[in-house]
């Protein structure tokens, strides 16, 4: 394949589903009948190529990023793989960054799910142009008609039906082509995706003339001079001139084209990678983005073609043998192989020693990546992700990736000893991967905790570290990461730091305001009075306050939304050192002894605020009643209830975290296997008084 490929070639795209949908095996088909690959891998054998890590094949999910290249007809598609299940959103945030064009598998039986709905309005906040795969025409229950209305219902209006397909269930026959009006008969289930372009059947054809004309009609307005054509002279559109609209329709953002088929069956994956081609953008078709100049001191649109290199690191893979591969993506100018690069995020000059186009089953080594596309690094030690990869003369940044605080968290430590240093070595590693995930040491333990966005995800993380770096763990019992904060506002606290006897001593004394300062997390007023501190004393006022946050007041937990005032500080000519004004704040802020550090816990009013999750529990409805008094048992509030099928109802609700961990076992035993649990964080909310004693009991108990 030639390397060189104009931009208007090149299409970076996303594949987001809710779980089971069929992204993983779509994916696979794309690869497969694109060329790539040779053999086709299906999931529920667990060979599926896109999900290489070995964890992602058993449990059928694929929860890494990972972009593959493959070519269709002159252009090339970068696929940025996003995972389906909500422990991971943080992942699909990240994917969405970089990504031009998506396509939204549904399952043509269940109709759009909840995390489908997610990442619908997730995309919807980057106006990512989207096409919509109705997948398993071929399973029982598949219905094109139902899958349209559940898309009208829960997704978008605006979507633009480009085919239909022939029967459904066992009988799916073929796809037929409103805009060619064709037909493609297809042999269902074929290894291969070989059809045969034929008429449309007679009892199809009022249908199609129907359909063909309520899509003309919905996309008319993008193009003045076909709309007079059809409009004014009553002329028919050729193909040509449709596909034009529908691709200027989907460029907005705001129509989206429905193809369908059966990924699994291989019907209907060719045509979606002329949809891909025809419909979604190439880089050249995305508004400009926008850079922080730091001399400008606030964002600034990018010029067209600055002459400068900028690409944003999106994802970090280390494999086994200990290569570090850094996925970016250029936005301007090129980055080469056997290089440098400057790290503007830490400043920092870096060498690329290769560069990597990855397919689905190899790596082709390259010499140069230009604007617009995706690729991999190797050599860049420092570089994270969410980093801005530049120039040193001209410093400009692009906006970094951000990631949501942890709610859980699970005490682990190594099997053997021996692997104390392997265990330490190996959680930096997972963290540089996956940003969402954290960890750290308790001081007085010495225990290792690990905190992350779900019992998923801590379970996955646990496993990776088994298999990718052979280290055994134990794992204790996940816990809530709750925040605390205060409630009452405390005027002129003051705190000393004094260690003066006989010779140079320290000393440092300030007195400062906190007040709560209610989800507008934490804010440093520097009001100092007179000429005694420096701004240096001050910042290091705020650093000891921050310090001191991080591991509350009441239960350690993080200390959230805060106002802190500096009202004055005293200094001492010889005996102040750097640090001294930090330790002060830290003693204004906590007290000296546990004494007066539980003082100011009633001073201040802290109070301990729990995650409270929104959860969606789908059950038959034969367990209806208990599942639902098994949700109402646990401080659960249920907001809505709906019908997914005739089997089964969906609940929605607010449920603490804490009294829905491992609640997935227990649907499991209501609902014989058949429920299906989903949560995300709604909100922090206060604990109530009674809970608040059991969890004080417990946790005085375990330190
Ligand atoms: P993901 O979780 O969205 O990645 O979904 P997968 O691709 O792993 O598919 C979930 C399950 O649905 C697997 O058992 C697939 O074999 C099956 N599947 C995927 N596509 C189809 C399809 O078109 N028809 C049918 N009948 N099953 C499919």
């Amino acid at each position: 394949m030639p390397e060189k490929r104009k931009l208007e070639n090149i299409r970076n795209i996303g594949i987001m589903a809710h779980i089971d949908a069929g992204k993983t095996t779509t994916t696979e088909r794309i690869l497969y009948h694109s060329g790539k690959i040779h053999k086709i891998g299906e999931v529920h054998e667990g060979k599926a190529q896109m999900d290489y890590m070995d964890q992602e094949q058993e449990r059928g999910i694929t929860i890494q990023s990972a972009a593959t290249t493959v070519y269709w007809k002159e252009h090339q598609i970068n696929i940025i793989d996003t995972p389906g299940h909500v422990d991971f959103t943080a992942e699909v945030e990240r994917s969405l960054r970089v990504l031009d064009g998506g396509i939204v598998v549904i399952d043509g039986q269940a109709g759009v799910e909840s995390q489908t709905e997610t990442v619908w309005q997730q995309a919807n906040k980057y106006h990512i142009p989207r096409i919509i795969f109705v997948n398993k025409m071929d399973k029982m229950g598949a219905n094109f008609s139902a899958s349209l209305i559940s898309i009208e219902k829960k997704l978008t209006t605006s979507f633009l039906t480009c085919q239909l397909p022939i029967g459904a269930e066992d009988d799916l026959r073929g796809i037929i082509d409103l805009i060619e009006e064709k037909a493609y008969y297809f042999r269902l289930g074929d290894a291969e995706e070989n059809f045969e372009m034929g008429e449309i059947p007679v009892d199809y054809v009022d249908k199609v003339k129907e359909y063909r004309q309520y899509l003309v009609e919905k996309v008319i307005e993008y193009d003045e001079e076909i709309a007079s054509k059809y409009l004014v002279e009553g002329q028919k559109l050729t193909p040509a001139e449709i596909r034009s609209l529908i691709r200027k329709a989907t460029l907005t953002g705001k129509n989206f084209p429905v193809f369908c088929g059966t990924a699994f069956k291989n019907v209907g994956i060719k045509l979606l990678l002329d949809g891909i081609v025809n419909y979604l953008p190439s880089p050249r078709d995305i508004p400009q983005i926008s850079v922080f100049v730091p001399s400008e001191n606030s964002p600034v649109q990018l010029e067209k073609t600055p002459n400068l290199p900028l690409a944003l690191a999106f994802k970090i893979v280390i494999d086994k043998y200990n290569n570090k591969l850094v996925f970016f993506r250029v936005y301007s100018g090129k980055l080469t192989a056997n290089s440098y690069v400057y790290n503007v995020t830490r400043q920092k000059k870096e060498r690329i020693s290769r560069l990597l186009r990855m397919h689905a089953d190899k790596k082709e080594e390259i010499k140069e990546v230009t604007a617009g596309d995706i690729a991999a690094a190797v050599g860049l030690e420092s570089t994270i992700t969410g980093d801005t990869l530049g120039e040193e003369k001209k410093p400009w940044l692009l906006e970094t990736i951000s990631f949501a605080k942890p709610v859980i968290s699970q005490a682990i430590e190594p099997k053997t000893n021996r692997d104390k240093d392997k265990l330490r070595d190996a959680l930096e590693k997972l963290k540089i991967q996956d940003p969402s995930l954290h960890y750290r040491i308790e001081p007085e333990t010495g225990q290792i905790i690990l905190e992350g966005m779900g019992e998923l995800h801590l379970e996955v993380s646990a496993e990776r570290l088994r298999r990718e770096y052979n280290v055994d763990i134990e794992r204790r019992e996940q816990k809530v990461s709750y925040r605390e904060t205060i409630t009452k506002k405390l005027e002129n606290v003051e705190g000393e730091y004094k260690k003066q006897t006989g010779g140079s001593g320290h000393f440092a004394r300030v007195k400062l305001t906190f007040e709560p300062n209610e989800g507008r997390g934490f804010e440093f007023v520097d009001a100092k009075k007179g000429q005694e501190m420096s701004n240096k004393d001050a910042e290091e006022v705020k650093e000891g306050i921050e310090e001191a946050m991080s591991s509350g007041l009441l239960l350690n937990y993080p200390l959230l939304d805060i106002k802190v005032t500096l009202l004055e500080g005293k200094r001492h000519e010889v005996d102040t050192k750097p640090g001294d004004f930090k330790n002060a704040a830290v003693l204004a802020f906590r007290g000296d002894g546990v004494e007066e550090k539980n003082k100011r816990v009633a001073e201040l009013g802290v109070v301990l605020l729990e995650p409270i999750m929104q959860a969606e529990v789908t059950t038959p409805k034969e367990s209806y009643g208990e599942i639902l008094a098994s949700l109402t048992s646990q401080r659960g509030v249920i907001n809505e209830v709906t019908e997914k099928d005739e089997r089964a109802y969906v609940i929605h609700a607010h449920v603490p975290l804490s009294n829905i961990l491992g609640y997935t076992t227990t649907l499991r035993s209501l609902t014989g296997g058949k429920g299906i649990f989903n949560m995300k964080l709604s909100h922090y909310q206060k604990v109530p008084k009674d809970v608040l004693a059991e969890i004080i009991k417990k946790e005085k108990v375990i330190a």
